[in-house]
């Protein structure tokens, strides 16, 4: 059975392409949002008086041994209601395409994510490069910690680990919400006063449960 592919196949969903350029060794997909409307984050009201436009440019996964980046036309949109202080404001795009000010689609960031779980900031860092990705330790270390922030609030089981900055030379503490199965913070070293120190400035935790993980 043959199968038929749009371009729009190819784009988080959401999203319509415009063109598909080559430029070096990076495909470009210019696209921009499908809606014809944004509502005003401040108020909710529905705009369609486009004031202006610019371009983002988010990392997207690579395909076909080339880096592919979104060329994103944002539309800036005028708030008409009386009441609102926001008078222009940005469209947002679904969180399955992109966050505002973000560098990276979402589907790019949770590979990014699960790469720096698995291996830690540095052998991720690697191995992104030879997935034609490149993004710094940093990148993963902070893509952890950001899912992390979320998830801090309503803490109530949680379990340390052991977590190679560097393997076999310098480790630190991975601390994950159990009942959630998500990492929520990491600690530089893994000495039990660090761990003491993390419960006392945590969002107070009603009965916290500690177990180190196998
Ligand atoms: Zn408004």
């Amino acid at each position: 059975m043959a199968l038929h592919f749009s371009r729009r196949d190819f784009l988080p969903a959401g999203l319509k392409a415009d063109q598909i350029a080559l430029v070096e060794n990076t495909i470009r997909i210019h696209s921009h949002s499908a809606k014809t409307a944004a509502s005003c984050p401040h108020c909710g009201r529905i705009s369609r008086h486009v004031h202006s436009r610019y371009r983002r440019r988010p990392a997207d996964l690579p395909a076909h041994g080339r880096a592919v980046e979104l060329v994103l036309l944002v539309r800036r949109f005028r708030c008409r209601a009386m009441n609102c202080s926001a008078k222009i404001f940005a469209e947002r795009f679904p969180p399955a395409v992109t966050r505002p000010y973000a560098r990276r689609t979402s589907r790019l960031q949770g590979r990014v994510r699960h790469l720096g779980l698995a291996l830690g900031g540095r052998p991720a860092q690697a191995l992104a490069a030879r997935l034609q990705r490149p993004a710094s330790k940093d990148t993963f270390l902070r893509s952890i910690r950001s899912t992390a922030e979320a998830a801090s609030s309503e803490l109530r089981v949680i379990g340390i680990d052991d977590w190679a900055w560097r393997k076999g030379q310098r480790y630190g503490t991975l601390i994950c919400d159990l009942e959630r199965r998500r990492v929520i913070d990491i600690l530089p070293d893994r000495e039990p006063a660090t761990v003491e120190a993390w419960l006392r400035v945590s969002p107070s935790p009603r009965s916290v449960l500690i177990s180190r993980l196998d």
